[in-house]
């Protein structure tokens, strides 16, 4: 990595420890090493991400439906699905300075980081194991789930049953799982719990390519929705020598993480999972999990298109396109411009000074049942100010002494620094609008 990354990498780590986004997991006891744990800030950013994920996909949609599975899968899902067999990275060491590497992340025969000599490639089973009841022997083996998709595909007979959709339809999952990653870095861009949010979607065999099209559009608008800048996202095809073992063909929506090799990173995978999965489950069960297509009057394996992101790197995302420091009135500051609709605090209410505090509470308290909003009282108010642009607050609420005359308050944008002032009892119906329709001038 060069200076400026490490330097921004950095930055944006403190930052999200000192505003309560994000803490090293065990930090007290030295940290466990690529474990992530998510502060005030980042729960509520998280919550966001997913809220805006589960509307996007599924409650905005006739045809797609969600459910929630156990974390703790039966065995023989992980034989069917190819992970017991498959599920594994070939690792290469670095000989001088002891770094260790994907094989297939690295180019040519040296060190990427040193250029020293590496190891031959060995393989790392990445799944958890654990062991289910009091019995610990190989038929309590039962292992946390790798990824969330595979219980869609087990219950695809029953939630065709129970819902009674017809082709083409998706399921939804939104979910933990866990990967024993041997090169777990990066902050939560590649940890080994994390979480995702994944989309199957059953349809005829025959129109598969059209809806492979439909979701990879539909998938980069969402994330353009998220307000990330589109210079910094881009798709790419897998090679056919990239492809997974289950897909016919894939692409990758990809971030411009500056930590990247060649400068971006996965953010999520389509793919195109033909009828693998189904098929495999049919033969492992030897339940019936086709489909009845009525029109046709004949039973067919649907074939699916999968869309599988994870949370920490779209929040990872989130925060990096958000970051920003400059120089205004002479003074630096740090802003997250995060977008309205992911903030964590939407506005700030924040007295000019400690004698104002019972008048501005009220104000607080009106806003509170309908808005995540802060209170804020230490501090001076550029200080104040300071704060909530580095949380990433889009307004702010300012009571002033002619406050308490004219019964009216001035609301601060966080971007053009813009102010404007309104009655009082306009506050609820003005923040309202302004979440809706954005700051006037950006209209
Ligand atoms: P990579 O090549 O970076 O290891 P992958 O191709 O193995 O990723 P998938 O199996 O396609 O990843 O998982 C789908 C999504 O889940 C990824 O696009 C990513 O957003 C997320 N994800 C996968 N592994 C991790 C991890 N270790 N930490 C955080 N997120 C992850």
């Amino acid at each position: 990595m060069t200076a400026d990354v490490t330097d921004l990498m950095k930055k944006l780590v403190s930052l999200c420890k000192r505003r309560g986004y994000v803490f090293q997991s065990g930090e007290i006891y030295g940290g466990l090493q690529s474990s992530w744990d998510y502060g005030p800030l980042g729960v509520e950013l998280k919550k966001n991400i997913e809220a805006s994920w589960w509307n996007f996909m599924v409650s905005a949609r006739r045809n797609v439906v969600g459910m929630d599975s156990a974390i703790i899968t039966h065995p023989d899902v992980w034989k069917a699905s190819g992970h017991l067999k498959n599920f594994h990275d070939p690792m290469v060491d670095c000989l001088k300075c002891q770094g260790r590497f994907r094989q297939d992340h690295i180019e040519g025969d040296s060190c990427p980081e040193c250029g020293g000599q590496l190891t031959e490639p060995r393989d790392f089973g990445l799944m958890f194991k654990t062991q289910m009841g009091a019995l610990e022997d190989d038929s309590a083996t039962v292992f946390l789930r790798p990824e969330t998709c595979q219980s869609i595909f087990v219950n695809f007979r029953n939630i065709v049953t129970a819902t009674r959709q017809k082709l083409p339809f998706g399921i939804a999952q939104i979910g933990k799982a866990f990967r024993n990653e041997i090169t777990a870095r990066n902050f939560v861009f590649r940890s080994r719990e994390f979480e995702q949010m994944e989309m199957e979607f059953f349809c005829l065999p025959e129109e598969a390519g059209k809806w492979f099209e439909y979701w990879l559009d539909e998938r980069m608008k969402w994330y353009s929705e998220l307000g990330i800048k589109s210079v910094n996202l881009r798709t790419r095809k897998h090679e056919d020598t990239e492809l997974a073992h289950y897909a016919s063909s894939c692409f990758d929506i990809e971030y411009s993480f500056p930590f990247a090799q060649e400068g971006w990173g996965e953010l999520e995978g389509i793919a195109n999972r033909s009828d693998f999965d189904l098929k495999a489950h049919m033969e492992e069960s030897g339940q019936d999990l086709t489909y009845l297509d009525q029109i046709n009057n004949k039973k067919i394996v649907p074939w699916v298109i999968e869309t599988s992101g994870g949370i920490g790197r779209t929040l990872l995302a989130v925060l990096l396109d958000a970051y920003r420091e400059e120089e205004v009135e002479g003074r630096e500051r740090v802003v997250l411009g995060l977008h309205r609709s992911l903030a964590p605090i939407k506005a700030a209410v924040l007295p000019l000074s400690k004698k104002l505090s019972t008048s501005a509470l009220e104000i607080f308290d009106l806003l509170r049942p309908h808005f995540p909003v802060q209170f804020d009282e230490t501090g001076s108010i550029g200080k104040r100010y300071r704060r909530m642009d580095e949380a990433g607050t889009p307004f702010c609420i300012t009571f002033d002494f002619d406050s308490l005359d004219d019964k009216s308050i001035t609301i601060r944008e966080r971007d053009s620094l813009d102010q404007i002032r309104i009655p009082v009892e306009n506050v609820v119906e003005k923040l309202a609008d302004l979440m809706d329709n954005g700051w006037p001038a950006a209209q």
